[in-house]
Formats: structure tokens, sequence, C-alpha cells
């Protein structure tokens, strides 16, 4: 068997057009721009990277966007003060907080200051918490995207075992919450595991978030499984590798996601639509 390539690419431009052509159909009907504050402290060159990515493509889809650069030595008061402002300002619908935080603040209790219905990102344990009750608002945007890329593939979900590798708040476990809503058997593995190599052969539907380059081996893929592959490893050459043996992988797999083009750009699309749904208080959307 050779793997089909789930393109995320493809799919996270569809989905950003969608959004485009929401937000002009909504102003065109005398609605404002959805509005998204990205908030990044310190000068960390990787998170300045990711916040400029994110801002591209709000700018890009039509929304309003607001940068707030703050110094590594603010306070943790100073930055709750500046999200409690964020949280009542009426032209801005989501907020988002770039990770990681400097030493001096509890990323936890910063997180759980923004507005529930701005948290775009979905880490607020109250959008964590609906999820878990089948009840989901906003939902983690790495995970939410993942679905969408399962969804366009039509994966059938239910009598599928789902196997997650990596547990973190922001992707491994939302990750199998999604998958357990959508009707699968989901076991969830994390650095205590003793063994990956069996619970990885059983996987119809695979999805890796470790951060570890060729952590899970291609052969170990199950005949006709779908594989996601979430992790982003900078490899000394200066290229970024998954979790996954892509080339030994394809040949048992019958989807898989490359990185990059994989889940990466289905993170920011999703970003992007969880400000709309926020913006409109979750309508059903076209996209
Ligand atoms: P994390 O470090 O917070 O979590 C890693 C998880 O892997 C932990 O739960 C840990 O228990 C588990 N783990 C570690 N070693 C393991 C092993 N040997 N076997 C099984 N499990 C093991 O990382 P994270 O923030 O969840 O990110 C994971 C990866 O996904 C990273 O490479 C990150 O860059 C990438 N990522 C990509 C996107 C994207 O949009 N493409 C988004 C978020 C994270």
């Amino acid at each position: 068997m050779t793997a089909k390539i789930l393109d995320g690419k493809a799919l996270a431009k569809a989905t950003k057009e969608a959004v485009a052509a929401e937000i002009k159909e909504n102003i065109k009907q005398g609605k404002r721009a959805p509005g998204l504050a990205v908030i990044l402290v310190g000068d960390d060159p990787a998170s300045a990277l990711y916040v400029r990515n994110k801002r591209n493509a709000c700018e890009a889809v039509g929304m309003y966007s607001e940068h707030h650069a703050l110094s590594n030595s603010i306070s943790e008061a100073e930055l709750i003060a500046v999200i409690q402002k964020l949280n009542s300002n009426p032209l801005i619908d989501g907020i988002l907080l770039q990770l990681p935080l400097p030493n001096h603040m509890d990323s936890d209790k910063v997180l759980e200051i923004i507005d529930p219905a701005k948290d775009v990102d979905g880490f607020h344990p109250y959008n964590l918490g609906r999820l878990a009750q089948r009840r989901p608002l906003l939902r983690p945007c790495t995970p939410y995207g993942i679905i969408a890329l399962l969804d366009s593939i039509n994966e059938p979900y239910k009598n599928r075992h789902a196997v997650v590798v990596g547990a973190s708040n922001i992707v491994g476990r939302p990750m199998a919450l999604e998958l357990l809503l959508a009707g699968s058997t989901v076991t969830i593995c994390h650095r205590f595991t003793k063994e990956l190599e069996p619970f990885v052969r059983e996987a119809d539907i695979l999805v890796s978030a470790v951060g570890k380059a060729g952590l899970i081996k291609g052969e170990w893929i199950k005949e006709g499984a779908t594989v996601i592959d979430v992790g982003q490893n900078h490899l000394p050459d200066g290229s970024v590798t998954g979790d996954v043996e892509f080339e030994t992988a394809s040949k048992k797999a019958a989807w898989i996601t490359p990185v990059p083009g994989g889940v990466g750009p289905m993170t920011v699309a999703t970003l992007l639509k969880n400000t709309l749904l926020a913006q409109l208080g979750f309508p059903p959307l076209i996209i």
C-alpha cells in the first residue's frame, strides 16, 4: 500500500477562504470584522515568528488584529491587567496568549483570566471541560484542526481504535477527547507508557504528538491506518520532521500527514475559524 497524503496546506487554504468569504458577507450585512488580540511576552524568536504568522493570517482573511508585545520583565499582575482590558474590549473576539510565558509567571493561572468566550486557543479549563462533557464550544486549535482533516477523508471514527501518543494539555489530551467525542475507542500513550510498539500496531487512527523525531517506527504502522503526525522536530540541517518515520510508514498507512504541510497549517486556519465562531456565537458555519 502507498499512503495518500492528507494535505493540511490545501485544507487550511480552503478553510481560510471560507472564513474570509463569511467575514466579507457579514461586513456587507453591517457587522464589524472579527478581532483577534495576540499577546507576546518577551523576545523569544520562535514565539515571535509564530505570532507574526498568526497576525498575517488574520489580516489576510479580513480580521482586525491587535498585537501586544510586552517586555520580559513585565509582572504577572501587569499581564493580567492587559488581559482583563481585552476581555472587556468590544472590538476583540479572541485573545491569544503566546506560550511559553517567562518563568516568573504561572501560565495556568494567567490562561484562566482569559474570558472563556474569547479563549480562541481553547485552553481555558471551562472550554476543555465543555469538550470533556461532549458540549464543546471553543476547541483547542490543533486537535480541532486534525478533526477537520479526518472529516475531509470521511474517517468513520466509530469501530476504530484511535491511539494518541502524547498527553499534553494543548495537543494529546484534547485530541483524545475529540476522538472520543467522534466515537472512536481511544488509548492514550505518554512518557510513562512502558512499550509503545504494541499500542501503535493496534492503531486504526494514530496521532503522534511528542516531539521526538523517528519515535514511531514505520514498520509498527497497521496496514490501512490513518497516521497524523503532529511532531515538529528541527533537525541540525535546518529542516523540520515529524515523530513518525515517514517513508516506511507511507508503505503501510492508507493516509498520512506530511511534516511540514500537514497539521501545522490547520492549526492557524482553525484559530481563524475559532475567532469567527467566537464573534458570531457559534452559528452553524459553512466551513
Ligand atoms: P509536550 O512536550 O508538552 O508533550 C509531549 C508529550 O509526549 C507528553 O505528554 C509526554 O508524556 C509524551 N512523551 C514524551 N516522550 C514519550 C515517549 N517516549 N513515548 C510516548 N510519549 C512520550 O509537547 P506538545 O506541546 O504536546 O507538542 C508535541 C509536539 O507537537 C511537538 O513536536 C510540538 O512542536 C508539536 N506541535 C505541533 C503543533 C502544530 O500545529 N503542528 C501544535 C502544537 C505542538
